[in-house]
């Protein structure tokens, strides 16, 4: 059987997956991403040539994006669909964007689960294994229940005679050998209809008199399953089909038929059908069985004019874990809430849609569910509730209940997640418009620091939804190109002359350049900043060859970098592949890693720091002063410079501290023997101050503001080369007014 953890990594089950995208990039991208991961990836760039690729490599699972021009995937899933022998395939829809809408379609279109293209391809991986292992379950079972019916055919099926008499319910009943063994008798015992009648439990024997009085007057065929409890106890089902015999005179006279005990077919089918409904990973029901549940639940609420509560429920910050303490941990640790949330409702005892179905119109309340959506998304819906206090209880409890310390991995982890209520009739009429408001009340949670519950409410939604919005177009901008790196010179005030620049990224949004931090922070939170900042890795590198080619510039270009790429074990190899790609050397990118960021994972960016070290990669420590990084810890790591806080900069020659701050960070840079810069650099009193401090090396707006790459020649050109700029003048007079006092002092 295949497993997570052996299928990743067993060469000779490499499931074979089939891949289809119209990007050319993205199809590239994550047919990598899940080659690394184990999956042999044939790539289809068209529905088309997917559905041709479908017969020729019959893959074990198909990945295809939903958004494509001409035939889109919705489509090419129905017509795979329609495809003989590919009705049980697992399809993994890749949406581009959370919204119900899509997901529902893919539904619809007969997927077996969708994905938000993102590039956590860890969790696509992951995604993916559950489905291929659903799938050979499945497999296994329907193999199963093929043999199981031929032994049922030679072994448990035996035939029975039935000729009427005066008395319609007994007449003469006979029963050949095996069929008298299906109901645990000796081969050469007598059952009557009456002691027949009697093995099947009170609670079913009106219902099945009905039937067969029903099928007697009409003289129909007879195929029921039967519920009975046999000779030596055991409860067995047993299936009786019968046809009616007729007389010349077209009298029916008696059935003929046979009975067969099918209850370990209906097993395996119970537990096929549990593996559609049921998420395999928490045994809680998944996202069809939830919807199903929901829309009975609403049909009931119209039906008597009660309200619904549906609660969506997040992990807070589930990624951080799962990267930290690795997949099997995250899972332990998701079983383990799924346990808790579930203990949280009254019926917290799962009945089977099966079940529920016969149980037809039977209580509401038994809809009842906390159900996983995906990942470490879950949902919680509630049938009947008098008022949004009940759904508020029943948030807090689940609120309460995560809470706990969970041990997993070998050590206590605290967990908090974040709920988001959404209640029919008042917030919204379909099951899709409470998912989705539910879920916007739940980001708004997140947003005002996550841990806690809250109502949806109208003004929410707008929020929720630009939030959305902004996160499925930066989704998209990579792959649009549409991020750019502008480019802010470093000085060498002293001599007059570059030494490097600092690449800032923009987001050029439908023309115009959103600054950083309106999109930093959020590619931050949603895990887009980790192919972000290789994007501008790769896009660094290759500027510099193009102004090396150009201009001669053989100086380096700063990428910003967050921790949690240091983080990242494959960073060095991630630049080392940038540069080589491009032909520029290692020293052509430096890295800016924040003093808070720094700091906060010591233990997990030192490696990487080494590393970076060794290749030539050098390491700056940007907005130096504001965090609380110890001296101690400085001289033991392998840095080249520190930046100094652009605050402290503005506040220089107005608040006394900030020039002592200044005066310590340089003072103890040079001791370090580390280069200082100076950021924020914005008038030449700044400047001056600064170079009387010290500090040789400045930046900002005094210079230069950030410029697009194809204006940094034409500055050189125009301020550097013929040294015309005030601060050039200025730097000037300030090193003969240094030499003149120099020789007054000497002389
Ligand atoms: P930072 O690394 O501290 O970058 C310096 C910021 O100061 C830039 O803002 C720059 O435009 C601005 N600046 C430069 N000289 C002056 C000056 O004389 N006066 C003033 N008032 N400001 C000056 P920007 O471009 O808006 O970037 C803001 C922050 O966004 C950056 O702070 C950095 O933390 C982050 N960031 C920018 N690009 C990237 C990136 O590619 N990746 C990551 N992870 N973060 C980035
Ligand atoms: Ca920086
Ligand atoms: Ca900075």
């Amino acid at each position: 059987m295949l497993s997570i953890e052996s299928g990743a990594h067993d060469p000779l089950h490499r499931p074979k997956l089939l891949l289809v995208d119209d990007d050319e990039v993205s199809l590239m991208l994550i047919a990598a991403a899940l080659r690394d991961r184990g999956f042999d990836v044939t790539e289809a760039c068209s529905g088309d040539r997917a559905l041709q690729l479908l017969s020729e490599r019959s893959p074990d699972a198909v990945v295809l994006d939903a958004m494509m021009p001409g035939r889109d995937g919705f489509e090419v899933c129905r017509m795979l669909r329609a495809t003989p022998g590919h009705e049980h395939l697992p399809v993994l829809m890749l949406t581009g964007l959370d919204d119900n809408a899509s997901i529902t379609r893919a539904f619809e279109a007969g997927a077996t689960d969708f994905f938000v293209k993102s590039h956590q391809w860890s969790l696509l991986a992951g995604r993916l294994h559950y489905l291929l292992r659903a799938s050979q379950t499945r497999q296994e079972l329907e193999r199963s229940k093929a043999k199981l019916a031929r032994a049922q055919d030679l072994a448990r099926m035996g035939s029975f005679d039935w000729r009427r008499g005066h008395d319609d319910v007994t007449g003469t009943f006979m029963l050949s050998p095996e069929g008298l063994r299906v109901f645990g008798m000796p081969p050469h015992g007598v059952l009557s209809m009456r002691q027949l009648l009697r093995m099947v439990p009170e609670a079913e024997r009106q219902g099945l008199a009905r039937i067969l009085r029903d099928v007697l007057r009409t003289s129909s065929v007879l195929a029921t399953d039967v519920p009975v409890t046999v000779v030596d106890g055991r409860q067995r089902i047993v299936h009786v089909e019968a046809e009616p015999e007729f007389d010349e005179t077209g009298h029916c006279f008696g059935y003929t038929g046979i009975v067969q005990d099918v209850t370990d077919r209906r097993a395996a089918e119970d537990r096929i059908r549990h593996l559609a409904n049921f998420d395999a990973l928490s045994g809680l029901p998944n996202r069809r069985q939830l919807m199903w549940r929901a829309e009975r639940a609403l049909e009931a609420a119209r039906r008597s004019g009660h309200q619904v509560a549906l609660l969506m429920i997040d992990i807070d910050r589930f990624k951080v874990i799962n990267d930290t303490l690795g997949h099997a941990a995250g899972d332990d640790l998701l079983v383990e809430v799924a346990r808790r949330l579930r203990a949280c409702v009254r019926h917290s005892d799962q009945v089977m849609e099966g079940t529920l179905e016969s149980q037809g119109s039977r209580s509401h309340r038994s809809l009842e569910a906390v159900g996983r959506l995906g990942g470490d998304e879950f949902v919680a819906l509630l049938p009947e509730v008098s008022s949004e206090a009940d759904a508020e209880r029943v948030a807090q409890r689940m609120l309460d209940a995560t809470r706990e310390p969970i041990f997993v991995g070998g050590q206590e982890c605290f967990v908090t997640a974040s709920v988001g209520i959404a209640m029919f009739p008042r917030d919204g009429a379909s099951v899709a418009d409470l998912m989705r408001n539910s879920d916007v009340a739940m980001y708004s949670v997140k947003s005002a620091g996550r841990n806690a519950q809250a109502l949806y409410t109208p003004h929410l939604s707008g929020r929720g939804r630009e939030k959305l919005e902004l996160e499925s177009a930066l989704h998209k901008a990579i792959e649009r190109d549409e991020l750019v790196l502008h480019y802010q010179p470093k000085i060498d005030v002293r001599a007059a002359r570059m030494v490097g620049v600092e690449a800032l990224m923009r987001w050029n949004r439908n023309g115009t350049l959103v600054p950083p931090g309106d999109f930093i922070p959020l590619a931050e939170e949603t895990g887009l900043i980790v192919p972000l900042s290789e994007w501008a890795v790769r896009e660094a590198a290759r500027q510099a060859k193009a102004w090396q080619v150009s201009f001669g510039f053989a100086d380096s270009v700063a990428v910003n970098l967050p921790n949690r790429l240091f983080e990242r074990s494959d960073l060095v190899e991630h630049i080392h592949q940038a540069v080589s790609t491009y032909g520029v050397p290692h020293r052509a990118i430096q890295l800016e890693i924040t003093e808070t960021g720094l700091m906060r994972d010591l233990q997990n960016v030192i490696p990487s720091l080494h590393r970076l070290n060794e290749i030539g990669v050098e390491i700056s420590i940007d907005d130096f002063g504001t965090g609380y990084s110890s001296l101690a810890y400085l001289t033991t790591l392998p840095i080249s410079e520190v930046k100094i806080d652009r605050g402290f900069v503005r506040d220089l020659g107005i608040t006394p501290q900030s020039s002592a701050v200044v005066t310590a960070i340089i003072a103890l840079a040079r001791s370090l023997g580390l280069r200082v810069v100076a950021e924020g650099v914005e008038n030449l009193r700044q400047m001056e101050v600064l170079h009387r401090l010290g500090c040789g090396v400045m930046q900002g707006y005094l210079f230069s503001r950030p410029i697009p790459p194809d204006d940094l020649e034409a500055w050189l050109r125009n301020t550097i080369l013929p040294r015309r700029a005030p601060w050039i003048g200025q730097a000037g007079a300030l090193e003969a007014a240094e030499a003149a006092r120099a020789q007054t002092l000497g002389g």
